[in-house]
């Protein structure tokens, strides 16, 4: 694996391609990025920072398995939270604050085992995800090319208070779509709150936002001329299973 500057570097390129204003996936502080440094650490973006305009600096590097064990800890303070990201700093002088989400990006980074990890707040993601209908506009699949690039499904999660709570919720949405898919999803999508992208380079999490932002602006079109016309499941596997397009996902480091 990569040496820890090497993937905080990729991290940056990332978190700036992820926070370009003419994309419109984030504004201000919105959205956090994190890229594991080697298999117990990881990076996670600082809170309070702008992915646009990120630096090294602007990142702390943790401890993956004390963050992992505050799912199973019970109900913890804000403070108690404040402090258990504390004690996981690789480097207690760091003077940075863990993104609020720390916890959800470890998750990802382990049980649904991404290297890298963008969570943004996409307008024509987020226009959907506050819609009263968006359970039934997310149940299909719409072009080959969502499928290639964002896997069979996105997993989805309810609104929830973010934290842990929230983390806890994406948890056991991560094991259910697992467990029905025999694999992590590429997309998670939370009620009311943004996208996160899960890949095993940073260039495939910025192609699998791209690609689902642009599904989402698709399926908002759609609903002009009638609603979305889903592809069948016997199509969505045929695509997602055809060695011509998993040659694709290669050549476009999807995999
Ligand atoms: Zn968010």
């Amino acid at each position: 694996m990569a040496n820890a500057t090497q993937v905080l570097q990729e991290l940056v390129g990332m978190s700036r391609s992820l926070g370009r204003p003419e994309r419109d996936l984030v504004i201000l502080g919105e959205g956090n990025t994190s890229a594991l440094c080697d298999d117990s650490t990881f990076w996670v973006k600082a809170s309070g920072t702008q992915l646009a305009t990120i630096k090294e600096s602007d990142f702390v590097r943790l401890w993956l398995r004390p963050i992992r064990e505050l799912l199973d800890k019970g109900d913890l303070s804000d403070q108690e939270v404040k402090e258990a990201f504390e004690a996981a700093k690789v480097d207690p002088s760091s003077a940075k604050r863990p993104s609020v989400e720390t916890v959800l990006h470890a998750l990802a980074l382990s049980t649904a085992g991404a290297k890298f990890v963008g969570h943004t707040h996409p307008t024509a993601v987020n226009a959907l995800l506050c819609s009263t209908k968006v359970e039934e506009a997310i149940a299909g699949r719409l072009f080959p090319d969502e499928i290639v690039v964002c896997g069979p499904a996105p997993a989805y999660v309810p609104y929830t208070d973010p934290g842990l709570p929230l983390a806890r919720a994406v948890h056991k949405a991560l094991l259910r779509y697992m467990d029905e898919w025999g694999m992590p999803p590429k997309v998670i999508l939370m009620q009311n709150h943004g996208m996160i992208a899960l890949g095993n380079s940073a260039k495939e999490v910025d192609s699998v936002t791209a690609m689902y932002e642009k599904t989402c602006r698709i399926l908002l079109g759609t609903f002009a001329f009638g609603g979305p016309h889903f592809l069948s499941e016997e199509h969505v596997m045929r695509i997602f299973t055809r060695p011509d397009e998993a040659y694709r996902r290669r050549e476009l480091k999807l995999e």
